[in-house]
């Protein structure tokens, strides 16, 4: 080899050397099933042909990189849409990073969300510790008045059970007996990130009201809740509540982050600020209706606001 201890070449001189080249070939005819340059030429030349073009066009459906994320990843955005809530995420932290980054990128915001960091030891013998201190370090440091638990994919192939392991954080006091913490599991070998919101949304109407409904009557507060879906255009949220308001409708929207996700430049860092409030979560049920933009993202919110709320949860047609 031309590299030695005194001889390290960065990228490039390295690149160039025939022994490399020859052994990027090798590992090219040997391991990576590649096509030999006549066959790439022949197909090319094909790919010019009427034939070709035809056969092109003929296609009925096509996706080309479908926006296609993570399930945790809508998590997150939904847990961001209550108020003073801290999304959590169970699981690794570079996934965490990952979904901060993206949501950096797309709002231009500071993106509040902690992990637990699970690490070799989480994955041989469960990540109930690392809930234990993450819970409490949380609520410690950033003070929110809710926390949102998700998961990403590695607590889930450990088959980690978030509702044993809040109820034992409370049990053992590194959590208050009544401070909320809805959850849901976001595996991201299924779904997307619009199946990640659905199951957040769903584990957060389910925290406050699946067993508070005796004093519920559909349509007593006269509102209409909206459930936006992952909805990351925060001009759309501001647009519903003007056409609400125009209507003179009175509407709770189920997830609000567009106060938070577009805090002014001002030099103030706001890590909470707008969302919806946990009251308004508690009265939800009281609503006439309650109505999703997203329908076919929103399968479990539907089945429980149908099976629970005893709402018609009506379907919109989109666009509407
Ligand atoms: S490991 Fe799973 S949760 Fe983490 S970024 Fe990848 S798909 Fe998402």
């Amino acid at each position: 080899m031309s590299q030695s201890v005194d001889n390290i070449k960065p990228s490039y001189p390295l690149f160039r050397d025939n022994d490399y080249k020859e052994s990027l070939d090798n590992k090219r005819t040997m391991f990576e099933e590649c096509h030999p340059e006549e066959k790439i030429n022949e197909v090319f030349q094909w790919t010019t042909t009427p034939e070709y073009q035809l056969l092109n066009f003929e296609r009925k459906a096509l996706t080309i990189n479908p926006a296609k994320a993570c399930q945790p990843l809508g998590a997150v955005l939904c847990a961001l849409g209550f108020e003073k809530t801290l999304p959590y995420v169970h699981g690794s932290q570079g996934c965490v990073a990952y979904f901060r980054t993206y949501f950096n990128r797309h709002f231009k915001e500071p993106i509040a969300c902690v992990s637990d960091s699970m690490t070799e030891n989480a994955a041989v013998f469960g990540g109930q510790k690392n809930m234990f201190d993450g819970l409490k370090n949380a609520i410690a440091l950033y003070k929110p008045e809710m926390i949102a638990v998700s998961t990403t994919c590695m607590a889930e192939v450990i088959g980690d059970d978030l509702n044993a392991f809040i109820g034992n954080s409370r049990k053992e006091g590194y959590i208050d007996e009544n401070f909320p913490v809805p959850f849901a599991h976001t595996p991201s070998f299924v779904g997307s990130h619009t199946t990640g919101w659905d199951s957040m949304l769903d584990g957060i109407l389910r925290y406050f009201t699946l067993n508070d409904m005796d004093n519920k009557e559909v349509g007593s507060n006269g509102k209409i809740n909206i459930v936006p879906g992952f909805e990351t255009y925060l001009g759309n949220y501001r647009v519903i509540r003007r056409m609400l308001e125009a209507m003179d409708v009175d509407y709770t929207l189920l997830s609000d982050p567009s106060e938070v996700l577009d805090t002014p430049a001002d030099g103030e860092y706001r890590m909470y600020e707008g969302g919806t409030t946990m009251d308004e979560v508690r009265d939800a049920p009281n609503a006439i209706d309650t109505l999703l933009l997203q329908p076919w993202q929103s399968v479990k919110t539907r089945k429980f606001i149908k099976g629970t709320w005893n709402q018609p949860a009506n379907a919109i047609n989109i666009p509407m």
